[in-house]
C-alpha cells in the first residue's frame, strides 16, 4: 500500500486538501495507495521554496547541473524495478511495458541533461562600431508541471530533468490516478538534490489549478486532455506565464501500398494496443487504399485477437485494463455510438471479462469497419484499445481524412513509391510524421503537436530549451 503526502521545500508534508485513494485497475476493490492533497496555502509554500531555491540553483554551473542530474538519474534506476510495479498497479499496463517506460524515461533524461551542454545562444553582427552583439539564454525560474496518467515515468521525467538541467526549480502535480510513481521519484530527488529543486503536491484538478495560476511560476509545462489544456491556456492569460502544452490525438496509419503487408500490420497493431490504446501516439484510425481493405481488417483482426488481456503483473499478459471506470465507459459508449450509425464491429467490440479479476476495466482490442469519417469514433481522442479502418480511392482522398480531424499530434505513411512519401511529408499536419513504421517516438527527437495536439516548444529535443529557458539580445560595447 502506498502512502504519500507532499514533498514541499525537502520535507513530506501531510496535505490540508483532499485526501483521496488509487485503486489497482485489474482488480478495483483492492485500494492501492492513499494520499492527501496539497492545499492552495501549502502550493504557495511549496512555490516560495521553489523560487528560493532556484536563486540559488541557477548559480550553479552547467557541469554542477549535469552531475546533479545524473546522480538523479543513477538514483531512479537504482529503484527501476520498483517504480515499474508503481506503474503497473496504478495504471495497469503489463510490467513489460512498465519496464520499458522506466528505462525510455531515464535515456531520454540522460540526453535531455546533455542537452545543457549544447550551444545556447549566438554571437551576432553588430549595426554600430565598437559593439558587439550576443543572444543568451537564462533559466526560466520555477516551472509548474502538470502530468496525466497514461505514462506515470515518463511524462514527469520529461518535465522535471530538462527543468533543472536548465536551471530552474521544478513543482510537480502529478495524475491523481498514478501518484506512486512520482512520489518515488519525490523520495530520489529528496536524497539526491538540493532542497526545493524538485517538489511534488498531490492532488486532483483543484490543486492543478492552484499550481498553474500562481504569479511566480515562469513556466506550466502540461501534458493531458484538450479541455485541461485550455483551461490552463486560459488561466495562465492572467500571469502570461510561458506555455507548454501537449495535448491528444486522433493519428492515423495510411497504407497506401505494402511490399508487405503483414509486418505493416504487425506496426499499426503495436502502435494501436500498447496502453490498452491509452497513448497520444496511438494510432486510431488505418486509412487503406480500397484494394487492401479486405486484407487489412482479416489481418488486424488476427492479430487483435492473439491478445492476451489481464493483470499486467501476470507473466504473459499482452494487454492490461483501462485506467479508470469513466475511461472504460467512455470507450464503450464511443463503440456503441459508432455501431448504432452503421459501423460493423470486426473484433471486439465490448467490455472483457477476465478470470481472478473482478470487476477489473478490461476492454476487448476492436476493429472497426464501415466507419463513416464523419463519425465521433473516426474525429474523437479514443484512448483505448480501437482502431477504426477506412478506405480510400487516392492519395488525395486519403489525405484530406487524414487532416479532416481537429488533433495533430502524429501519423504514419505506408508506400513504397517516392512521391506519395514526399507527399505525406509535406501535407501531413501533425507534428511528427513516421514513414513505414509505427509511431513510436526516438528519445532525442523533438516531441509534440501543432493543431488541438500542443502549444508552445515540444517536450524533448534540441527545440525543449525554448521552454527552460528565456532569450536575451547582449550588447557589449568597450568604454
Ligand atoms: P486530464 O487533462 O484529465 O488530466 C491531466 C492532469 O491535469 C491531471 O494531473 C489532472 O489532475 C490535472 N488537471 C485537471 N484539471 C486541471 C485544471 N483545471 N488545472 C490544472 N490541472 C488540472 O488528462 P488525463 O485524462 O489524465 O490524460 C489523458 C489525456 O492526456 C489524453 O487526452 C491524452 O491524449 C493526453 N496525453 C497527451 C500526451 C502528449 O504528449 N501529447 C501524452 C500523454 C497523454
Amino acid at each position: 500500500m502506498y502512502d504519500y503526502s507532499n514533498l514541499i521545500d525537502g520535507e513530506w508534508i501531510t496535505g490540508e486538501g483532499d485526501a483521496f485513494e488509487t485503486l489497482n485497475p485489474a482488480r478495483p476493490a483492492e485500494v492501492v495507495g492513499r494520499y492527501s492533497g496539497a492545499s492552495a496555502r501549502q502550493i504557495t509554500v511549496a512555490v516560495q521554496a521553489a523560487s528560493a531555491a532556484q536563486r540559488a540553483w541557477r548559480r550553479s554551473t552547467a557541469v554542477e547541473r549535469f552531475a546533479a542530474v545524473e546522480a538523479f538519474v543513477t538514483g531512479v534506476l537504482a529503484r527501476a524495478e520498483e517504480l515499474a510495479v508503481s506503474i503497473t498497479r496504478e495504471q495497469g499496463k503489463p510490467l513489460a511495458e512498465s519496464r520499458g517506460e522506466v528505462a525510455k524515461s531515464c535515456a531520454e533524461a540522460r540526453i535531455m541533461a546533455a542537452q545543457a551542454f549544447r550551444s545556447q545562444g549566438d554571437v551576432m553582427p553588430s549595426a554600430r562600431p565598437g559593439i558587439r552583439n550576443m543572444v543568451v539564454r537564462r533559466p526560466r525560474g520555477v516551472i509548474a508541471a502538470i502530468t496525466p496518467w497514461n505514462f506515470p515515468i515518463l511524462t514527469p521525467m520529461r518535465k522535471i530533468v530538462p527543468a533543472i538541467a536548465f536551471g530552474n526549480a521544478v513543482i510537480l502535480k502529478p495524475s491523481e490516478f498514478t501518484p506512486s510513481t512520482a512520489c518515488i521519484l519525490a523520495e530520489v530527488a529528496q536524497a539526491l538534490l538540493p532542497r526545493g529543486i524538485v517538489q511534488v503536491v498531490n492532488g486532483k484538478a483543484a490543486a492543478g489549478s492552484h499550481l498553474v495560476r500562481h504569479k511566480e511560476v515562469a513556466g506550466v509545462t502540461f501534458t493531458g486532455s484538450v479541455p485541461t489544456g485550455k483551461a490552463i491556456f486560459a488561466a495562465t492569460a492572467d500571469t502570461l506565464a510561458e506555455l507548454s502544452l501537449e495535448l491528444g490525438g486522433k493519428n492515423a496509419a495510411v497504407v497506401n501500398d505494402a511490399g508487405d503487408l503483414g509486418a505493416c500490420l504487425d506496426q499499426i497493431t503495436g502502435a494501436a494496443c500498447m496502453c490498452a490504446g491509452q497513448r497520444c501516439t496511438a494510432i486510431s484510425r488505418v486509412l487503406v487504399r480500397r484494394d487492401l481493405y479486405a486484407a487489412t481488417l482479416d489481418g488486424l483482426a488476427s492479430r487483435f485477437n492473439a491478445t492476451v488481456l489481464g493483470d499486467g503483473m501476470n507473466a504473459g499478459t499482452t494487454m492490461g485494463p483501462l485506467v479508470n471506470a469513466a475511461q472504460l465507459a467512455k470507450v464503450d459508449a464511443m463503440v456503441n455510438d459508432a455501431v448504432r450509425d452503421g459501423a460493423r464491429v470486426v473484433c471486439g467490440g465490448s467490455p472483457a471479462k477476465i478470470a481472478g479479476c473482478d470487476g477489473g476495466y478490461f476492454y476487448a482490442p476492436t476493429v472497426l469497419a464501415d466507419v463513416d469519417p464523419a463519425m465521433r469514433i473516426a474525429r474523437e481522442e479514443v484512448f483505448g484499445p480501437v482502431l477504426v479502418v477506412l478506405a480510400f480511392d487516392s492519395i488525395d482522398h486519403a489525405l484530406g481524412m487524414l487532416n479532416d480531424v481537429d488533433f495533430g499530434l502524429t501519423s504514419a505513411i505506408f508506400s513504397e513509391q517516392n512521391t506519395v512519401v514526399q507527399r505525406f511529408i509535406d501535407e501531413s499536419e501533425n507534428g511528427m510524421i513516421h514513414v513505414n513504421h509505427g509511431t513510436i517516438p526516438d528519445n532525442h527527437m523533438p516531441f509534440g503537436g501543432i493543431r488541438n495536439s500542443g502549444v508552445g516548444a515540444y517536450s524533448v529535443g534540441p527545440s525543449a530549451i525554448n521552454f527552460f529557458t528565456t532569450e536575451h539580445s547582449v550588447y557589449i560595447k568597450g568604454q
